[in-house]
């Protein structure tokens, strides 16, 4: 009912760098829901680091300490999607006072609100509601509030009063305990040096991290072969390969277009809008400087350019890298996204 995954515990979490502060801070509010100044918790960070598990963990401790209380575990999807139905039906109201009478409300990837006037709109009343009721709000995102796009001023504020707190790439170490506090759970034993050969290639996501280990189990199972070194290193060679990803133009304007939230059509389109014209020229920058294709080739695939305005694009993405902070992180974000 509550939605929260028992399994998600903050036994199951464990601690590192990458993760102390945003950890704490959850057995903080876990302690005294509504009761400290990390209201609301915000945890961001990229895909795979922990953020829904750390989310519920908190959940599931609330509810431990304090079953009395009512606490729900919403994605931001899913909460999009009751809101529009709720208005449909005519129920908008009831909808606004279901969530004002939580406790503890998580909301899991705010991120997609972004663009979302009409649910952003409707979070900000139950947010102050709660928040005014002394009532806890926990939420995750893949961004730190100053980098969240299409989200209103009066709410990103609201996410700034009380705490975010970033979930890194765990550390080394932290990666070989993750694994061998999984390998445990789930009665498995495997010789150290497999496991920190495993932890040692796969860095970036620790549900990388874990799917390397369920193959690599499964293999030995059904092929009933021992667990050795080698059969480590095919294992994880393909999940390497897996997200090095070969960077295609398609996939350039993917995650372009991801980036600055639009779809690969309106990235692609004829308008003049300045993000948009942008988000393309950033593609078509990309796309040289990622690809072997020809500039032709480029323009013909992003939207049906010339070679010449591919040029243009070239020089422009240079040119504002230069002069332009905000332009200039845009590139580096996306750079990143691209090289992982
Ligand atoms: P996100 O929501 O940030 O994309 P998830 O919370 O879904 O990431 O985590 C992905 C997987 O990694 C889950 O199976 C989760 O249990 C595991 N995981 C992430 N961080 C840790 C950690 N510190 N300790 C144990 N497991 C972790
Ligand atoms: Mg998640």
């Amino acid at each position: 009912e509550s939605q929260l995954n028992p399994n998600y515990s903050f036994e199951n979490f464990l601690e590192g760098d990458s993760n102390r502060l945003a950890r704490s801070a959850g057995l903080a509010v876990a302690a005294k829901p509504g009761g400290t100044s990390f209201n609301p918790l915000l945890i961001f960070g990229g895909v795979g680091l922990g953020k829904t598990h750390l989310a519920h963990a908190i959940g599931v401790d609330i509810k431990d300490k304090y079953p009395e209380k009512t606490v729900l575990y919403i994605s931001a999807e899913k909460f999009t999607q009751q809101y529009i139905d709720a208005v449909k039906k005519n129920n908008r109201n009831d909808f606004i006072h279901f969530y004002q009478i939580i406790d503890v409300l998580i909301i899991d990837d705010v991120q997609f609100l972004s663009g979302k006037t009409g649910t952003q709109d409707v979070f900000f009343h139950i947010f102050n509601h709660l928040h005014q009721n002394g009532k806890q709000v926990i939420l995750t995102s893949d961004k730190a509030p100053v980098d969240m796009q299409d989200i209103e001023q009066r709410l990103l504020s609201r996410f700034k009063w009380g705490l975010s707190a970033e979930l890194q790439s765990p550390d080394f170490e932290t990666r070989v305990s993750i694994l061998k506090n999984k390998l445990y759970r789930d009665g498995v034993e495997m010789p150290d040096d497999i496991v920190e050969y495993v932890a040692k290639n796969i860095k970036t996501n620790v549900r990388e991290l874990e799917g390397a280990i369920i193959s690599l189990i499964a293999q030995s199972s059904f092929n009933k072969k021992e667990i050795t070194i080698d059969l480590a290193r095919v294992i994880v060679e393909k999940f390497v390969k897996n997200t090095k990803r070969e960077v295609s133009i398609d996939y350039i304007q993917k995650v372009v277009s991801d980036y600055f939230q639009m779809d690969i059509d309106t990235l692609q389109s004829k308008t003049r809008k300045r993000h948009i014209v942008q988000a393309r020229q950033l593609a078509m920058f990309f796309a040289k400087k990622f690809t072997k294709a020809s500039l032709a080739s480029i323009g013909s695939q992003i939207g049906k350019r010339d070679h010449a305005t591919v040029l243009h694009a070239c020089k422009t993405v240079d040119n504002l890298t230069s002069t332009d902070k905000q332009f200039r992180k845009y590139v580096e974000d996306i750079t990143k996204k691209l090289s992982v």
